[in-house]
């Protein structure tokens, strides 16, 4: 008994936390400590009002209608929203720190170029991304028959596998200007991991 005290005085904390007894008494060696690997997670939320005389950009396609996001590039808020998330992620600040909607450059630019230069600036850090989840949050016209285009072309863009980007669609139920049809908005999850 007195043995075994003094050998728990001696043990490091973290020795101690990791040495378990199994169930015949017997201390075990415990978990090896391996290195966990460098997980990222971010987040990304936009909205844009919907206006008559614009193309509705979401995820780079162009979905039919008579309204599309106001903006100072194509206002594609599915696009803008993972590039936040991306940019989080990494720590790299946010899109309006590196792509200001005051630079003539951007002005109606397609947004599929800020999240391919996002992707550059992830993979000079060595990022790379594990999976995409998002919420495009739009009361009109529905997005169910275009949903696995959006998907497989920002796959695309990211030159990831489709089943590592997930698109899900929301109607806003009538509430407020996303329920009148007034607004688009798009969130976005994303999870990166260092190589
Ligand atoms: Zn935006």
């Amino acid at each position: 008994m007195a043995t075994k005290k003094s050998a728990q005085k001696t043990a490091s904390p973290a020795r101690r936390k990791l040495t378990a007894k199994n169930p015949a008494g017997k201390k075990s060696p415990g978990p090896t400590l391996q290195p966990l690997p460098v997980l990222r997670i971010g987040l990304g939320f936009d909205i844009h009002p919907l206006i008559a005389g614009r193309k509705m950009m979401i995820g780079g396609v162009e979905i039919p209608f008579d309204k599309g996001p106001k903006g100072h590039s194509d206002g594609d808020p599915l696009l803008h929203a993972i590039t936040d998330a991306l940019l989080g992620a990494a720590g790299m600040g946010d899109m309006g720190a590196h792509f200001p909607d005051t630079d003539p450059r951007w002005a109606g630019a397609s947004s599929e170029i800020f999240l391919i230069e996002t992707m550059k600036g992830l993979s000079a850090n060595h990022y790379e991304v594990v999976n995409l989840d998002c919420n495009l949050i739009l009361e009109r016209p529905k997005l169910a028959p275009h949903i696995e285009a959006v998907r497989r072309h920002i796959a695309r863009i990211l030159a990831l596998s489709p089943e590592r980007v997930s698109v899900k669609a929301k109607r806003h139920e009538g509430l407020d200007s996303l329920g009148r049809n007034e607004a688009v908005a798009a969130q976005a999850v994303v999870l990166l991991v260092r190589r």
